[in-house]
């Protein structure tokens, strides 16, 4: 007979009341800070590109996890997260505040050396980026309390900062990649835009505390072990 299951929905704290926001996609921003882009020996002129990390890689912050496995170079990656509540396709930057639910602070955790050579041989970076725990957030913020375009965004490990810069250094702001995300898929209630890193990333040890932090928002803690 056949075993019929169910799936829990991943969902993230909201800052201040009980209701928590249920994960529907989670997005992220390949490359959206100068410097970063530089220290890649990209051009930071690139228009963003995308790619995805399952809704349940989703991860508290206050976690404490395993140290992932399949990786000796696991990397920080500090980011603005746009949490989205109204659906929306093609979306003028004009009304795209209006798709946002909220705000968040955010860690893309990475397998670099396995991004380095899925890059190296042209391979997707599913298994360098969607891995187990891979998306640490921060509780989200109501647009209502927090809409900034100016923020300080740090990363701290160990207690000293690896990455210290400011949201308005994105070369595409948030109204900029909803309208190009709303281009390539039709954006829905619950899905989350992990917003692209400053530059100043960074190997994470085992045993290490790694903490994002953005002005006005509530911060995004992780300890692996
Ligand atoms: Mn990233």
């Amino acid at each position: 007979m056949t075993h019929i299951f169910t799936l829990p929905t991943p969902s993230v704290a909201i800052y201040g009341i009980k209701s928590r926001f249920p994960v529907r996609r989670i997005f992220c921003v390949g490359r959206n800070y100068e410097d970063h882009a530089k220290e890649f020996g990209h051009n930071p002129k690139d228009p963003p590109y995308f790619f995805t990390k399952p809704a349940d890689t989703v991860v508290e912050s206050g976690a404490k996890l395993p140290f992932p496995v399949g990786t000796e170079n696991l990397h920080f990656e500090a980011e603005l997260v746009v949490a989205i509540g109204t659906d929306g396709s093609a979306v003028p930057r004009d009304t795209a505040l209006e798709h946002v639910f909220g705000f968040a602070a955010g860690n893309d955790l990475t397998r670099r050396d396995l991004q380095a050579k899925a890059k190296d041989a042209r391979r997707p970076w599913d298994m360098a980026k969607g891995f187990d725990n891979s998306a640490v957030l921060g509780a989200i913020t109501p647009i209502a309390d927090w809409n900034r375009d100016h923020a300080r965004i740090t990363c701290t490990l160990e207690g000293e900062i690896n990455q210290d810069a400011d949201i308005a250094d994105m070369p595409w702001p948030v109204p900029d990649i909803i309208a190009s995300l709303s281009r390539l898929v039709h954006l829905r209630a619950g899905d989350l835009i992990m917003t692209g890193t400053p530059a100043g990333v960074g190997q994470i040890r085992p045993g290490q505390v790694c903490t994002v932090a953005i002005e006005g928002l509530a911060e995004a803690t992780v300890t692996l072990g």
